[in-house]
């Protein structure tokens, strides 16, 4: 992993990446947050994000992100990113709040995970905008099923959506990904008449895309702790 001076160094760099696309299409850079994504890295990397003063780390695996919760003590809110399956749900209540949600089926188990809890669990639904058949994420045409039973969940509050851009060499891809979650959330917004404030997307390589599309939070690893190691 890289060095803490690196890592603020990279920090910088986000920002000015994410400053430039903005000024571009005329948005507001204060609206984007930068989502540091800890997986794949030690604790130390929760360390550097929170010293540097981010309140928020993204890890995408509830077992690798409580052994870290257990060996720090810090205020740090964890943001699950990664496909949970629904037999972790019952970890979910009261650690994080969970942008992975494509399902009725993991929606019903973080209800009852935060009613036993006594919490209310917060969500974003992914929703594969791209169409990438390599990609979790619910299918566009079943956004709107999927937000009116998020809706219906009284223990779970619904925050906004997320998506991950396809893979492809296509380099315009990804900005189509983007501005179709920015469309499907505004659809969303107008039939049931509530506000979905949060857009989490872009990641190290797409952040200007997504910025230009609306993006109010890239979770970004790669570019600010350096490649992961996989044991
Ligand atoms: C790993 C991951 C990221 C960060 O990806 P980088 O390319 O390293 O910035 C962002 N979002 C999700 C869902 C991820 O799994």
């Amino acid at each position: 992993m890289v060095s803490y001076e690196e890592f603020c160094g990279g920090v910088s760099k986000i920002r000015e990446r994410i400053g430039l696309a903005a000024s571009k299409c005329g948005l507001n850079p204060e609206n984007v947050k930068i989502l540091p994504v800890t997986k794949n890295h030690s604790e130390k990397a929760v360390e550097y994000a929170f010293k540097s003063g981010f309140s928020s780390v993204g890890e995408n695996r509830v077992m690798e992100a409580l052994d870290k919760m257990g060996m720090l003590d810090l205020p740090v809110n964890w943001e699950l990113i990664g496909h949970l399956q629904s037999n972790k749900a019952k970890f979910c209540a009261k650690f994080f709040r969970v942008q992975s949600v494509d399902s009725a089926k993991l929606l019903e188990k973080l209800d009852k995970a935060a009613e036993s809890g006594g919490v209310e669990i917060r969500i974003l639904l992914q929703i594969n905008s791209g169409r990438d058949p390599a990609k979790f994420g619910a299918d566009i045409e079943d956004a709107p099923a999927l937000a009116e039973a998020a809706l219906k969940c009284s223990h779970l509050k619904l925050d906004g959506l997320m998506t991950i851009a396809p893979l492809v060499d296509d380099k315009t891809a990804a900005r189509r990904a983007f501005a179709k979650l920015r469309e499907i959330r505004d659809g969303l917004e107008e039939s049931f008449k509530i506000k979905l404030p949060e857009l989490s997307m872009g990641m190290s390589g797409d952040i200007e895309d997504a910025v230009m599309e609306g993006s109010t939070m890239v979770r970004v690893g790669t570019a600010l702790f350096g490649e992961r190691v996989y044991a």
